[in-house]
């Protein structure tokens, strides 16, 4: 049964499984992984518009992932959010993949996606990808599933102070993701709860950011590893650096060591690559992830490279 609710108040009665754009979900369906009531958003008013508000940018949960990456206002006040946006997937998913959906999505493992297989994930006792294939899975092994987590915009509203609205509470990115230690899910909604948007601060003028991937082909892929940076120059030195790394673990996360040591810096290639080399620290790879651990360095160089030259 497909459920189409026109208020908030209609869907909280309603039992389901949520549906946006469906670019994620249909596949899921298709295979039989998710199966029951579905929960279409599509009658719900005032989720797909990007407002600034006050002292902060509204981005409702049914905006598209291009109208986020084409906007002025993302590009001015969380410009690795834009970068990432308008970096992932296709254009045609991104013409019409949701915020809500992109957040939301399920991980790409080939185990947790077999209809043949049951997994951590889907109430199996063991991770199938740690002893099988895991060639695309974690490289810092945080928890029993090894999966990375799947979205490439969690991974950039990690910079900023982005929060997360639901129909329940705020939550940082942080929080909604959590630690990721969690097998069953990949971040901390509560059954029925939905997101309804995005809020981000506004800030002043002169954000730079750059967003890169290593790809095992030239497009149509989720990233092997992505890194988001976003940061100021000021007086001649790089200010308010924050980088984010995912497609490396359970949960995106940030880098606070690696940011400190580039707090400060000129903004110099040889320097900023020296502190860069160090990022892997901490790494856990499993027996096929350790590739993964070369290309964080220069995937996380490119963007910060980007975003140091960034006008
Ligand atoms: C070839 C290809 C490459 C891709 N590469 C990338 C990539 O590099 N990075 C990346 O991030 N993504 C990538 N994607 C995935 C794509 O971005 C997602 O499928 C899309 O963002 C999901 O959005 P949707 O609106 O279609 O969600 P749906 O498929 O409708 O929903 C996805 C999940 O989110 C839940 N959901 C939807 N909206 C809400 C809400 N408001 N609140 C709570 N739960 C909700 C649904 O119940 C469902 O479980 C790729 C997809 C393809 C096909």
């Amino acid at each position: 049964m497909i459920h189409f609710p026109r208020t908030l108040s209609e869907l909280g009665a309603l039992e389901g499984e949520f549906r946006a754009a469906s670019t994620d979900l249909s596949e899921r369906r298709r295979h039989g992984i998710s199966g029951g009531s579905l929960i279409d958003l599509r009658d719900l008013p005032g989720l797909d518009q990007l407002l600034l508000e006050g002292p902060r940018l509204n981005i409702g949960a049914k905006v598209t992932v291009q109208a986020v990456a084409d906007s002025p206002l993302v590009r001015l006040h969380h410009p690795a959010l834009a970068a990432s946006a308008g970096a992932l997937a296709t254009p045609a998913i991104r013409a019409v993949a949701t915020v809500g959906g992109n957040l939301t999505q399920r991980v790409r493992c080939w185990y947790y996606r077999s209809p043949e297989l049951t997994c951590l994930k889907k109430g199996g006792s063991t991770c199938l990808a740690r002893a099988g294939d895991h060639l695309y899975h974690a490289c810092f092994d945080r928890g029993a599933c090894v999966a990375p987590h799947a979205s490439t915009l969690a991974m950039a509203l990690l910079l900023g102070d982005a929060l997360v609205i639901t129909t329940r509470r705020s939550l940082t990115m942080a929080e909604f993701l959590g630690d990721g230690s969690d097998a069953r899910r990949e971040n901390r909604l509560e059954a029925g709860e939905l997101v309804t948007g995005l809020s981000l601060p506004v800030v002043q003028a002169g954000l730079r950011a750059g967003y890169h991937r290593a790809i095992s082909r030239a497009r149509a892929e989720w990233p092997l590893v992505e890194a988001a940076a976003q940061l100021r120059v000021e007086g001649g030195v790089l200010r308010q650096v924050q980088l984010a790394l995912g497609g490396v673990a359970t949960v995106p996360f940030r880098l606070p060591a690696v940011e400190a040591k580039l707090e400060g810096l000129p903004p110099d290639l040889d320097p900023i690559r020296a502190v860069l080399s160090g990022a892997s620290t901490g790494a856990s790879p499993l027996p096929m992830t350790a590739y993964k651990l070369d290309l964080l360095a220069p995937t996380l160089f490119y963007a910060v490279r980007v975003a140091v030259e960034a006008q």
